[in-house]
């Protein structure tokens, strides 16, 4: 079986990995010029079964016309984006309702935990470096009403087999020491030890690295210029260099699965929505004076503020990644100050002694490929022989491993270890 990947992305990279492990002939074709240089690149960095409720919780849609011009807003929807999402807003209006956002929360959240046990098991064949720190998260509350709220969700996540562990503010503080100064600013929170970290980027490097050792072919800086298509199926791939053929062709081209579905005469429901991040060094020149005893105390726990939708995440030791907000904004990747901002600003809060020169700060925004649903796309189209795994919103890296491994044995005519029937892309046609 030869197959084509399109997208070198952690959905790309996952399923290129698994399908060469099931035996395919396998070719990944990108247009950037490296692995994991769009969304991929410099995400949040967490693997969190905990943050898996889709954007379009009941009252979202509303949120989201509200947003219109108010820069400080978690959900942001720029005018020039109003008409690319016209049908697909609709669509993302209807998914709000309870019944439908509780049943892609739990779906999403039993994907992630399926894609954690997939993840800790390539490891335990190819131990790959990537910041990795199975720690858990905390979900910090800056009121006691969010906290209760955080709660109830929390007991309600129960169901679903997912673990957490209460902490009013003096607990908290004990558990996490870094969190001192910002105590005025926090209610309490919520540890969820099942939850990981993890830099996205060098995962999809090393990946990449195994795969290519097995087998597979990669081509970087490919732009695909035609797709030739026969009834049903795709025959071919024309790129300025030559003509690939393949028996079977996955999307996973990220936010830019919808243009590309186009050309391969399909309709792919995802939107750009676009977020930031911060990458801070933390070391002795970046944190400030702050210190009990002696001791400096450079965060352990990567800590989500859930009003905010925004995260700080120690990686690797020597860094903090300050991630979140989202914003439809088309495909526009330009770098608004004031949303960069934001994050500095949740930085400054949460750790104020922390004193990383602007300078020394690797400022990035990437496109989430986003469903109305908030489930991702995995498995078959209305063509014969193409593939979706794409559409994963905020879930990308947490649920990259899961996703891959179930796309590739669905491209290779096997029933997935895992149900992802709740997946399909079939449900919007
Ligand atoms: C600020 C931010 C923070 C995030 N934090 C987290 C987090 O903490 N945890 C989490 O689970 N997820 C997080 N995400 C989401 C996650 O990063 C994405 O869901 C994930 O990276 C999507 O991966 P992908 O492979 O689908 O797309 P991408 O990484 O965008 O990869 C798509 C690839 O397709 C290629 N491509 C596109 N078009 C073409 C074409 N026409 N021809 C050839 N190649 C093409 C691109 O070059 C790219 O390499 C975050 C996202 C953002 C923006």
């Amino acid at each position: 079986m030869r197959v084509i990947v399109i997208g070198c992305g952690l959905a790309g990279i996952t399923t290129a990995y698994y399908l060469r492990l099931l035996g395919a002939e396998v070719t990944v074709l990108d247009r950037s010029a490296a692995p994991a240089r769009e969304a991929s690149y410099a995400n949040g960095g967490m693997l969190t079964p905990s943050l898996a409720d889709p954007w379009n919780s009941p009252g979202a849609f509303g949120m989201l016309l509200r947003s219109v011009g108010r820069e400080d807003a978690s959900l942001l929807l720029r005018p020039s984006a109003l008409t690319s999402l016209l049908g697909w807003g609709l669509r993302f209006h209807a998914s709000s309702s309870r019944d439908a956002f509780e049943s892609a929360y739990l779906n999403n959240v039993r994907l992630a935990l399926y894609s954690q046990t997939t993840l800790r098991e390539l490891l335990q064949t190819h131990p790959l470096e990537f910041e990795y720190a199975p720690d858990g998260t905390i979900k910090v509350f800056a009121d006691q009403g969010a906290f209760e709220q955080g709660r109830l969700v929390a007991h309600w996540l129960k169901q679903a087999q997912l673990h957490h562990r209460e902490m009013n503010r003096d607990q908290l503080l004990e558990f996490e020491p870094a969190l001192a100064p910002a105590a005025e600013r926090l209610a309490g929170g919520i540890h969820f030890p099942g939850d990981e970290v993890g830099n996205a980027r060098l995962f999809c490097e090393a990946l990449k690295a195994i795969a290519e050792d097995a087998g597979a072919v990669f081509r970087f800086s490919e732009q695909i210029l035609e797709v030739n298509r026969r009834g049903r199926r795709i025959e071919s791939l024309v790129t300025p260099r030559e003509t690939l053929t393949a028996d079977a062709y996955v999307l996973a081209a990220g936010a830019y699965s919808w243009p590309l579905g186009k050309m391969f005469g399909l309709r792919v429901p995802v939107r750009p929505l676009k977020g930031y991040s911060l990458t801070v060094p933390v070391g002795d020149d970046a944190v400030g004076d702050r210190a009990v005893g002696d001791k400096i105390v450079v965060p352990r726990y990567a800590v989500v503020d859930d009003t905010l939708h925004a995260a700080v995440v120690p990686l690797g030791g020597n860094k903090l990644r300050v991630a979140g907000t989202a914003e439809f904004a088309g495909f526009d990747v330009s770098l608004t100050p004031k949303r960069l901002a934001n994050l500095r600003a949740l930085l400054d809060q949460l750790y104020p002694l922390i004193t990383a020169e602007q300078g020394s700060i690797e400022s990035w925004c990437g496109l989430r490929p986003v469903t109305p649903d908030g489930m991702p796309l995995l498995g078959a189209t209305a063509r014969d022989n193409v593939y979706l795994n794409t559409g994963h919103g905020a879930l990308g890296w947490t649920q990259a491993c899961g996703s891959g491994q179930a796309v590739a044995q669905l491209v290779m005519g096997q029933t997935p270890d895992e149900d992802v029937s709740a997946f399909a892309p079939a449900r919007f046609r």
